[in-house]
């Protein structure tokens, strides 16, 4: 999943985005609102945006109804200091999806970019599943036919962004976007290479090819053969 965190305050901003990236996200920082601007013109797919009010060179609240202006549906949760009831009614108005006031506690902003995300994809409930495979978002774990299976946090993120949209292919272009944020070098074939492992630990058609267009969630219906692989 890959955020944008748009905050001015440098404090502010590293602490939330350690927490978002412990918590294994890909965070892009916009330290002010032209950059946030800029971010969300670009080809760069959100699946959410954390959007600080007061910001130097173009206002939060001013970007988001221009966002929403143009048709962008990306869910945004408005962190910020104001917090009168006016300010709150404002944001919510204008297309904002929640309202966090600052100072937060840095769980419940957790807790609420997960319900967002959920909400976003049509889902009732944190887990994933597809077949006898279960990721789960919050904890962080995955289970194949029950059995805890060991990934890295890019294996995780790639199988989330597949786990999300099942029955879509996604482009080596977007999972990259998915796994990568602007700070990350991203060497060639690197998408192949986490796929390359997914399906060395959760069987050989975990992850389907579709030629020349990408990668899509495979099919899991064989039963287990006996007790290992
Ligand atoms: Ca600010």
């Amino acid at each position: 999943m890959r955020l944008l965190l748009v905050e001015d305050d440098p404090m502010v901003g590293e602490s939330v985005r350690k927490a978002l990236r412990l918590e294994g996200f890909t965070v892009d920082w916009a330290r002010d609102g032209r950059e946030a601007e800029l971010a969300v013109d670009d080809a760069a797919p959100y699946d959410l945006v954390l959007l600080d009010l007061g910001l130097p060179r173009r206002g939060g609240l001013e970007l988001l109804r221009d966002w929403r202006a143009r048709g962008r549906g990306v869910p945004i949760l408005i962190t910020t200091a104001r917090d009168a009831v006016a300010d709150r009614v404002a944001g919510l108005n204008a297309g904002a999806d929640d309202y966090l006031v600052k100072p937060y506690d840095l769980d419940e902003l957790l807790a609420r970019i997960h319900a967002l995300l959920r909400r976003r994809a049509g889902r009732i409930e944190p887990v994933l599943r597809h077949g006898p495979l279960q990721l789960n978002p919050l904890t962080r774990e995955v289970t194949l036919r029950g059995e805890p299976v060991a990934l890295s946090p890019r294996e995780f993120a790639l199988l989330q962004a597949l786990l999300d949209r099942p029955g879509a292919v996604l482009s080596v272009a977007q999972l990259q976007a998915r796994i990568y944020g602007w700070d990350d070098e991203v060497g060639s074939n690197t998408v192949e290479v986490y796929i390359h492992a997914l399906r060395r630990k959760l069987g050989s058609g975990a992850v389907r090819n579709v030629r020349g267009v990408g990668y899509m969630i495979g099919a899991f219906d064989e039963p287990a053969a006996g007790a290992g692989e």
